[in-house]
Parts: C-alpha cells; structure tokens; sequence
C-alpha cells in the first residue's frame, strides 16, 4: 500500500484511540493489514517518500509530534523504511515484508489511495469547527 494512506490510516487510529501507547502498537498492524489488501503501488520511490514525509510533518505541525495521530501516523508507516534503510535487514531478511504472499498487487488503485490519504489527513489537520 503507498506510504501516504500508511501515514493517514496510522494517524487516523491514533486520534481515533486517543492513546499514545495504543498509537504505536496498532501502527504496524494496521501496516501489515494495510499492505494484505490487493493494492497497486507507486513506483517512484521518491514521491513515495516524499509523501509520506509531507503527512508526518503536516500531523506533527497541526497537532504537536507527541499527538496519538502523529505516533499513529509514523508506527504504521515505519515498516516500508526496511525497504530503503539496509541495516533493518541485517541478513537480508525483511520483517514487515519477508514472508512470501503477504503483499499482495491488485486492484485498489493508487490513485484512489492517494486520494484517500488526502481526505482522511485533511480532516485530521483541519481545524476544529467553532460553534459561535
Ligand atoms: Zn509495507
């Protein structure tokens, strides 16, 4: 699944469970669930990063670094940094990723992922309605 619905699925946990604790240990599996759905991926490695990059720190910016949505948003997208960062696979055996069949390719278009992401991230950043 692309890194940004990690982050925003991640963030929409955590503000969800209201818990720092319950942030980070529903992060990865919400990683693992996330990327067990037939998805597409994005293939640029770059926007990838950048993207998820940009949601974390709009999160930590609007809502403060230690906010359940912020940890949320990074323990659910801190599993594909074993794709870029080759000391978290000392034997060259991911974690998050190794076993075989888990990731599955189809058809939840990245597009729509993206736009996902866009969607639930805006609501977690937008400011709270005033009543007066
Ligand atoms: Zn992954």
């Amino acid at each position: 699944m692309i890194v940004s619905l990690h982050v925003a699925t991640g963030a929409a946990a955590g503000a969800a469970s209201g818990s720092r604790v319950a942030a980070l240990l529903l992060g990865p599996i919400l990683h693992l669930a996330g990327d067990r759905l037939p998805h597409q991926d994005i293939g640029s490695r770059r926007f990838e990063i950048g993207s998820g990059l940009a949601g974390l720190v709009l999160l930590a910016a609007r809502r403060g670094p230690l906010d359940p949505a912020t940890i949320g948003a990074g323990a659910s997208s801190v599993p594909d940094l074993e794709h870029v960062l080759p000391f978290l696979r000392p034997h060259g055996r991911k974690l998050f990723h190794g076993r075989p069949g888990w990731h599955r390719s189809g058809r939840f278009p990245a597009g729509l992922q993206l736009l996902l992401a866009g969607a639930i991230l805006g609501a977690l950043v937008a400011p709270p309605s005033r009543a007066d």
